[in-house]
C-alpha cells in the first residue's frame, strides 16, 4: 500500500491521495476554529478486496466514508475511482462515478424510505440509471432480492415488515442493483443482533465472490474486521496510524494505538496477550489537537520527539505506520 502511482493501475480501484477535510466550527461567540476531521489519508483499495478501516469514534472513519462516496468534497487531496481523478470532473462524469461506489449504512431502519416498498426503493436506481423496461427491471429485482437472501415475493413489504437483518439485506440489495465496483459499508452489522451479525458478514463476503466488489469496510469492531478483511487501516485522530495487509498487522502490530485496540480483543491475537496495553485517557479535542504526534499523550512509548515531531507515514516490517519507534514496537514492553 503506498501512496497513489503515476499510472493508473488496473489492480487499483480506489485510491486516496492526502485526502483532508477540514470544518469550520464556532468555538465560542467571537471565535472561529478548525476541525481537522481528515488529515492528510492515504491509501489504495485492490480490486475484489476488502479494505477495513479501525478506530475509535471521533477519528475519522465516517468522515472518510463521506469522501469516498462523494457525498462531500476534500478540503484538499486526491480521490482517485478506476484511475479517473474525483476532483475537477464535470458534473455528468461525477454521477456516474458515484454509480460505481454504493453505500450501506448502520442503521437500515434510518437509511431506508419507510413508504417505499422494497420494489420502489431497488426499482428506483434501475429506473433513473438504466434502459431497462419495467418487466426487466421486476426480473432484476427479483434476481437480487434472491442473491441477497430475501424472498421475490415480499417485493411489496415495507421495511418496517422486515427483521433488522432482513432491512439490513434489502440495503445491501439497493447497494449492489447498479452492480458497482465498491461498496463502503459504515459499520454495517454492529445495529444488528450478534446472531444475525455474522450472516450478514458472509452475505458481503459471498456477493463480493460473486461479483468481484472491493469493499471500504469501516468497523470499530476488531473481531468483524478479522472476518473480513484483507487490508486493515487504522485510523487515530483524522489520520491514519498503520496500514497494510491483516495477516501481518495482526501478526505483530508496529503502532502503539494499534496494539492498544488489539489488546482490547484478546480472543484473536495470540500474541497482544502477552503485552497489555491499556489505552488512558479519551481522544484529545478535535479543536485542540496535540503537537507532534497526535497520539503522544496516551502512548506508553512516547518519548521526548513525540511531543513535539509529527511522524510520517513511512515503511516498516512490509507494513505503513506513523510512529517515530515503530522499528521497537512490536518487539517488547514500552
Ligand atoms: Fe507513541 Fe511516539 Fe509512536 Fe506517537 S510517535 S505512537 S507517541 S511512540
Amino acid at each position: 500500500m503506498n501512496a497513489v502511482p503515476k499510472q493508473m493501475n488496473h489492480d487499483i480501484v480506489l485510491a486516496a491521495d492526502q485526502l483532508t477535510r477540514h470544518y469550520s466550527v464556532k468555538k465560542s461567540m467571537f471565535e472561529q476554529g478548525t476541525v481537522k476531521a481528515l488529515n492528510g489519508v492515504s491509501f489504495e483499495l485492490k480490486r475484489g478486496r476488502t479494505l477495513a478501516v479501525v478506530g475509535e469514534s471521533g477519528c475519522g472513519k465516517s468522515t472518510l466514508a463521506r469522501q469516498l462516496t462523494m457525498i462531500e468534497e476534500p478540503t484538499s487531496g486526491r480521490l482517485l475511482i478506476e484511475g479517473e481523478d474525483v476532483a475537477g470532473a464535470s458534473k455528468a462524469k461525477i454521477a456516474e462515478l458515484r454509480q460505481r461506489v454504493q453505500m450501506v449504512f448502520q442503521n437500515p431502519f434510518a437509511s431506508l424510505n419507510p413508504r417505499k416498498t422494497v420494489e420502489q426503493t431497488l426499482g428506483e436506481p434501475l429506473a433513473i440509471n438504466t434502459k431497462l423496461s419495467a418487466s426487466q427491471r421486476a426480473e432484476r429485482i427479483a434476481q437480487m432480492m434472491r442473491t441477497v437472501g430475501l424472498r421475490p415475493e415480499h417485493a411489496s413489504r415495507y421495511p418496517h415488515m422486515f427483521s433488522g437483518g432482513q432491512r439490513q439485506r434489502v440495503a445491501i440489495a439497493r447497494a449492489m442493483i447498479l452492480d458497482p465496483q465498491i461498496v463502503v459499508a459504515d459499520e454495517p452489522v454492529s445495529a444488528l443482533d450478534v446472531s444475525i451479525q455474522a450472516q450478514i458478514l458472509n452475505l458481503f463476503m459471498d456477493l463480493q465472490q460473486q461479483f468481484g466488489t472491493s469493499y471500504v469496510f469501516i468497523s470499530h469492531n476488531l473481531s468483524v474486521v478479522e472476518h473480513i478483511a484483507d487490508d486493515v487501516m487504522v485510523m487515530y485522530f483524522g489520520g491514519v496510524a498503520e496500514v497494510g495487509d491483516k495477516q501481518t498487522i495482526f501478526a505483530k502490530s508496529r503502532h502503539p494505538y494499534t496494539r492498544a485496540l488489539m489488546s482490547a480483543t484478546p480472543a484473536i491475537f495470540e500474541e497482544d496477550r502477552r503485552i497489555k496495553i491499556k489505552l488512558q485517557g479519551e481522544m484529545p479535542s478535535p479543536l485542540n489537537p496535540p503537537s507532534g504526534c497526535t497520539f503522544h499523550q496516551r502512548c506508553p512509548w512516547a518519548i521526548e520527539r513525540c511531543r513535539s515531531e509529527e511522524p510520517k507515514l513511512r515503511e516498516v516490517d512490509g507494513r505503513q505506520v506513523s510512529c517515530h519507534r515503530a522499528e521497537e514496537v512490536g518487539d517488547g514492553e514500552a
